[in-house]
């Protein structure tokens, strides 16, 4: 799967749609977050014709079903209406920021005499009820699951968009609008998916760890910054270093060398001696 004019292209399982619940193009330099949804509904199908509908008001980008199929209605180069009133470290106001992913999900189940019931009456076996303290609240509830194929799912198109948009942060709707908000509820591994994302633990990758060959370079430029990706428009990893530091060359691509500091990162080959 990749992103075409800012649609997802060449997934199995995609459709597209087109759904009015939208704003203009983001600014400059935006989306950099992503933020993700539960639907609370009881199909994808029906979120997808809900979102659809002008008398919702509501959209996100994409819908992800619990096979793992993607419906996108809005292209991620315009801002959808996803997160309504938020706020988050200074920021108000996440649809003018963020690119927003709904996940079909009932969300909270209540524990009835035949299994767990849904606020709309669907009512779902145990296999399919998480029992967890969400992150806002401190008792436990019960919660509809998340398939692995959907949370994988979720995981490759994050993945893909961290690495076209440079976004840099993934926060759950429950975290830019607490109190008001529950989704996507601690059913879903957010913090993991977060960290495995924004932090790439390479050995976490289906890729095979590539073939390094450790070497030593020493910066000569006056400050060079080391980025996500061999990309200038990548994001920096961490603050620029300075002339002299020593670093582990670990790889060379498209003109970049891959390397280690306290982190790993690209730097331009220009300014290492190695
Ligand atoms: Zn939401």
């Amino acid at each position: 799967m990749t992103i075409r004019d800012h649609l997802l292209s060449g997934g199995e399982g995609l459709q597209h749609k087109t759904s009015p619940n939208h704003g203009r193009e983001f600014g400059a330099g935006l989306p950099d977050t992503i933020i993700l949804h539960y639907t609370a509904g009881s199909s994808a199908e029906s979120s997808v014709e809900h979102f659809m509908s002008p008398s919702a008001g509501a959209s996100a980008h994409l819908v992800v079903g619990r096979n793992g199929g993607i419906t996108q209605l809005v292209p991620f180069n315009v801002t959808a209406w996803h997160a309504g009133r938020s706020e988050y470290q200074g920021r108000v106001g996440f649809n003018q920021y963020s690119i927003g992913i709904e996940m079909d999900n009932a969300g909270p189940l209540e524990k009835t005499g035949g299994g767990y019931t849904a606020w709309f009456g669907r009512v779902y076996p145990e296999s399919e009820a998480v029992k967890a303290v969400h992150r806002n609240e401190v008792q436990p509830a019960y919660w509809h699951c998340y398939p692995e194929k959907q949370i994988s799912a979720v995981l490759d198109i994050c993945i893909l968009l961290v690495d076209h948009y440079g976004i840099k942060t993934i926060l759950g709707h429950e975290e830019i609008s607490p109190g008001r908000k529950r989704d996507p509820g601690p059913a879903f591994p957010l913090d993991k998916l977060r960290d495995r994302v924004l932090n790439r633990d390479r050995s976490l990758d289906t890729e095979p760890e590539p073939e390094y060959t450790r070497r030593s370079g020493v910066v000569t430029a006056s400050s060079l910054n080391v980025r996500f990706a061999p990309n200038v428009a990548a994001p920096t990893v961490l603050p620029p270093l300075s002339q002299g530091t020593v670093l582990d060359v670990l790889r060379e691509a498209q003109g970049w060398y891959e390397v280690a500091v306290a982190v790993r990162g690209w730097v331009k080959k220009d300014y290492v001696q190695v």
